[in-house]
Order: structure tokens, then sequence, then C-alpha cells
């Protein structure tokens, strides 16, 4: 392995002619011109060897679902990515790993427009945990972001793709259609974007369906009814990980009744499935799951990384 220098590295592998920003990487900071009207969504996420990640896991995957789950948080605003920062602390200068990593960030960041503006390099300790930051920057029309608040009683619930495909890759690491929904997670962008003015709330499923839900309740002081029967389900996933299981990076969203054809026209023209799944009810009916037989479902919790 040849060694190669901070700088040399970054050069190689992330310095990339700069096109929106009017200043990108190599001076000290990146300076951004965001169109008028518009308000910056800023997000990020930590990426992190042995929690998020197995160790040895594939560098172009890991390159694209560090961008992805940055991306994903977009979609749930309904703002429209534009640029991102990268911190990477790495054990070594690897290569053959930072070329991989570098394929499956570009490769989905050409596909949305980002640009990649900047970040940081540092060597982590020897065999240490890998470390990826990434923040993403985006743009929504003043006024049309997508909050978690703002679901009112009456409102449906709505979901898109399928749940527990994630967490069934997890499980089952031989089932190669769940492996993909784990390793290279869609962000719904298209779909964030068309939801502008139309949800009344909205969140991308990250910890699991049900406390991701329930983020949305907590945020818009409401409770909700939904109907197993009607969620959409990963083949082959149970309702553990349908319910719980995170890493999915679907869209849960709200909106009043009065949507309903709009969003399923908009469910035809995206080519993506959009189930309705529940309502939104006062805030004593708490969050409840009712089985064929119309009955309370357990609800096991989705991830929390402090949970005792
Ligand atoms: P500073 O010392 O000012 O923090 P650095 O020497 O760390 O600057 O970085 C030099 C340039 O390279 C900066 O523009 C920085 O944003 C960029 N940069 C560093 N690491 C990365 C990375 N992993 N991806 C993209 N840009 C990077
Ligand atoms: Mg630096």
């Amino acid at each position: 392995m040849a060694l190669l220098s901070e700088f040399e590295l970054i050069k190689k592998y992330f310095d990339r002619p700069a096109r929106g920003a009017a200043l990108s990487i190599g001076d000290d900071a990146a300076l951004l011109r965001p169109n008028a009207g518009m308000e910056l969504a800023v997000s990020t996420d930590l990426l992190l060897e042995g929690r998020h990640f197995r160790a040895g896991s594939d560098a172009r995957k890991l390159g694209h679902k560090a961008l992805a789950v940055n991306l994903s948080d977009m979609a749930a605003m309904g703002a429209a990515p534009r640029w991102a920062t990268l911190a990477l602390a790495l054990p070594a200068a690897d290569e053959a790993w930072l070329e991989g990593f570098a394929r499956g960030f570009f490769a989905l960041a050409g596909r949305f427009g980002v640009e990649l503006i900047g970040g940081d390099t540092t060597r982590g300790p020897a065999g240490g945990p890998l470390s990826i930051c990434i923040t993403i920057l985006g743009e929504v029309p003043e006024g049309l972001a997508l909050y978690r608040a703002g679901a009112l009683p009456g409102d449906d619930i709505w979901v898109s793709g399928a749940l527990g495909g994630a967490a069934l890759g997890l499980a089952q690491p031989g089932d190669a259609a769940a492996s993909q929904r784990l390793d290279e997670p869609e962000p719904r962008l298209e779909l964030g974007e068309r939801l502008r003015g139309i949800a009344s709330a909205a969140i991308d499923v990250s910890d699991g369906f049900a406390q991701d839900l329930g983020h949305i309740l907590d945020r818009s002081g409401v409770g909700a009814v939904v109907e197993y029967a009607r969620l959409p389900v990963f083949p082959g996933a149970d309702a553990r990980q349908v319910l719980a299981g995170g890493d999915d990076y679907e869209l849960v969203f709200t909106a009043r009744q009065a949507r309903r054809t709009e969003i399923e026209a908009l469910s035809r023209e995206l080519k993506l499935a959009l189930a309705r799944v529940g309502s939104i009810q006062k805030a004593e009916s708490g969050l409840q799951v009712l089985d064929a037989e119309r009955k309370a479902m357990a609800i096991a919790r989705g991830f929390d990384h402090f949970a005792p």
C-alpha cells in the first residue's frame, strides 16, 4: 500500500470541481450561495464501525449508505439536497477502501446533484473504529418544509415502500434483497419534495416505524391508530422487524383525508407504493397498532442508543 499524505488523499479521492458552490474544497471554508426565497436545511449523521456497520463492511456500500442516511433526512424535511461535508477518522489510509468508498459516495451524490464541498480527514487510532460523519445541506422554499409537528386528529397516516427489509437483512445476510435494503437504502427524495404542501407532518424511518411515528405524535401532540394488516411488509419480515426494525429509510407522513386521491396519483406517478395505514387520534389514544381482530398488539420500541 502506497503511503498517501492527508492532502494527497483528499485531492485524489474527494476533491471534485465545484459547480453550485462559490468556493469548494481546498480553502479554509467553502462558500455557498443559497437560492433566493429558500431556507437552508442542515442535518448531520455519524456512522461508527461496530455500532452502525460491521468491521470489514464493503467500502462502496458504506459510501452509499453514509450519504443515503443523510439524504433521507432531507427527504423527510421536503428539502432538495445540494451540498455535503465529509469527516473521516481512518485507522489507515487504505487506498482500496478509499477508492470504494468514494465510488459509492459519488455515485449517489451524482444521482441527486449533491456536491462535496469540504470535510476533515484524520488518522484514528490503529485498529480503532472507522468513523464517517456527513453533514448535508439542502434547500426548501420558505414555509414549505415538512415538520414532525403538524399532524391533526383525523389525518391519515401513510408509509412509502416497505418496512422491515433492513432488519431482515441484518438477521439473514443470505437474503440478497433484504441485505440490499440494509446496505444500500434508497432515500425517498422525490417523494419528500412532492409532499410539500400536501403532508401535515413527516419523518424518515431510521429507528423503526413505531418509534419514528411516535416522534410525529410527540411533536404534534396527538395519538394514532394503525392497522397492522395495512402496513407494507417487506417479504419475509416479521412483526417485530416491521414495527421496530430500523434502517429502512422510508417516509412516514400524515395528511388530511381530502388529499387521498392526490397522494394515490403521486404514488402511481413516482412508481412508489404509498400505503394508508391508519389515522391520527387525540393524544389520549397514545399509539395503538391493531391486529386482524382489532386487538392492540404489543409494540416493541425501536432502537435507542442509550436505552438501559
Ligand atoms: P483545515 O486545516 O483548515 O481544517 P484541512 O487541511 O483539514 O483544512 O482540509 C483541506 C481542505 O480539504 C478543506 O477545504 C477541507 O474542507 C477539505 N477536506 C478535508 N477532508 C475532506 C474530506 N474527507 N472530504 C472532502 N473534503 C475534505
Ligand atoms: Mg481540517
